[in-house]
């Protein structure tokens, strides 16, 4: 190791516990923080060469501070200049020995600044997952406490699905509650199948999905404003539309159908002839030309 080569902080720890000055006096008054130790505090080019070995060249920047970390221990803090790492700084702690002017390096690292660009804190998955997420083959486990569902045996605030499981006697363990179809209804109603939708305020007034032949309305509470689209020539078959959604494909939308033209037959006119007299080329061979042998027996 060099003379002012890196130390480990073990190592440092060592040699102040081996030396007495160092140990914590006992004067039953409380130490203030520690004092900056002046020699360490000049070891400002020693400490920016280390920081240089471990960012690079081009990659530390100013000295910013010297801050007093115990007994002749000093952090020397550069701006970092690494893309990405704004408000970072690297932190080069320096020592040295009692009664000695001969400073070292302990270590270096990448420390954060108080305005430093940091990652958001860990989220669980649960709470990072967004729609459109889970794709095939994947299992996605709901929460016994999901607002959105409740118990089957409770009352689901539904009428129309309690009076069908009341008098059928069946059920599902959990069934939508009333938190999770308003969710659900805002959900649908403010997207694209609802009456926003650019094809919908495209389609003609009077073409809403509550007048159309082609609308299957839901089960349920939603029934009164959600249903499903049956159109196959609709850009929203298959999907749950608003009452109140529309489009050109509407089962009653009527425009001028123009009167279909009578095609008559093909009639060919041949009663005459017209004689056409055809003048070969020079050089053509004419019907009354004798014909020349092949050249073979
Ligand atoms: S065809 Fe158009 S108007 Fe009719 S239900 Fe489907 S989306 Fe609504």
């Amino acid at each position: 190791m060099s003379e002012n080569g890196p130390v480990t902080r073990s190592a440092v720890r060592s040699q102040s516990s081996a030396d007495p000055a160092a140990a914590p006096r006992s004067s039953g008054r409380a130490r203030k923080g520690p004092r900056l130790d002046a020699i360490c505090a000049e070891a400002v080019e020693l400490a920016r060469a280390a920081a240089v070995e471990s960012a690079g060249e081009g990659q530390v920047g100013d000295h910013l501070e010297a801050v007093p970390e115990g007994d002749r221990l000093v952090t020397h803090l550069f701006e970092c200049l690494m893309p990405g790492y704004r408000g970072w700084r690297w932190a080069v702690v320096v020592t040295r020995v009692p009664r000695s002017r001969r400073v070292t390096v302990c270590e270096t690292a990448l420390l954060p600044g108080p305005d430093a660009l940091l990652s958001p804190s860990w989220v669980p998955w649960s709470e990072r997952l967004e729609p459109g997420d889970l794709g095939v083959g994947d299992l996605l486990p709901t929460p016994p406490d999901d607002e959105r569902l409740v118990p089957g045996y409770l009352q689901s605030d539904d009428p129309a699905v309690e009076e069908t499981v009341w008098e059928l006697g069946l059920g599902r363990v959990r069934v939508m509650s009333r938190v999770g179809r308003s969710e659900c209804a805002q959900r649908w109603y403010e997207g694209p199948h609802g009456p926003q939708a650019p094809i919908s305020r495209a389609a003609p007034p009077q073409a809403r999905c509550g007048t159309c032949g082609f609308y299957l309305p839901l089960a349920g509470a939603l029934r009164n404003l959600f249903g499903v689209c049956g159109n196959v020539y609709a850009p929203d078959d298959g999907q749950v539309v608003s009452a109140d959604h529309g489009c050109g494909a509407h089962s009653e939308v009527l425009t001028d159908i123009a009167s279909p033209v009578e095609e008559l037959p093909t009639v060919y006119d041949d009663a005459e002839i017209e004689p056409v007299v055809i003048h070969p080329p020079e050089g053509s061979v004419t019907d009354s030309d004798s014909t020349e042998p092949y050249g073979h027996g």
